[in-house]
């Protein structure tokens, strides 16, 4: 049994168990029972509300319409997905940032507002104050990653157990779009 299917078997004997209590019950790092519970609230099994895990008892397909990812077409699973704020107050979101930092180059053209939330603590944070690691191990979603966190030391601290690169928000932006460049340009000296 791996590491996550006994979190939820522990979180069936109990009610609620704080990331903390799980690092010390498995013996590895808080950043290690993140990624579990990140990976476990995107396919809906659990609840996280700060540092302490429930399971999700809600049934997802009860007045749960799931929404397509723009750029990626997969289904928008997690429950604070990457928002971006148009001039006219619509509003669209992506799977996750990597998708949302492609989003930005579709609405370029825009005064946009973009919301992201912090990989660990979950609080709101304007996507352009955010920091990201970019291609670290850790793959929620879309590869290369893109990982925010409020603060460059979260964001560091991060990069130490998983690899990658601490960007800002442009530095993100233009690693990403450049890549996709750099590829398409690659397929077509190919061809
Ligand atoms: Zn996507
Ligand atoms: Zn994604």
């Amino acid at each position: 049994m791996d590491r996550k299917e006994k979190i939820l078997d522990i979180l069936k004997e109990r009610e609620k168990i704080s990331v903390k209590e799980l690092s010390r019950i498995f013996k590895v790092s808080e950043m290690t029972i993140y990624r579990d519970i990140r990976e476990l609230e995107n396919s809906g099994k659990l609840k996280r509300k700060y540092g302490v895990v429930y399971l999700n008892k809600e049934d997802k397909s009860k007045n749960f319409v799931i929404k397509q990812c723009p750029v990626c077409d997969k289904p928008i699973t997690r429950p604070r997905p990457y928002k971006i704020i148009l001039e006219n107050d619509e509003t669209v979101e992506a799977c996750c940032e990597h998708c949302g930092l492609f989003l930005h180059q579709k609405y370029r053209e825009q005064q946009v507002n973009a919301i992201t939330y912090d990989f660990i603590t979950d609080s709101p944070i304007t996507a352009f104050d955010a920091y990201f690691v970019v291609g670290s191990e850790a793959v929620p979603c879309c590869s290369p990653s893109v990982i925010p966190f409020s603060t460059k030391e979260t964001a560091l601290k991060f990069q130490k157990g998983f690899g990658g690169e601490v960007l800002d928000f442009v530095e993100a932006y233009n690693r990403l779009t450049k890549r996709i460049k750099i590829e398409i340009n690659s397929i077509k000296k190919k061809n």
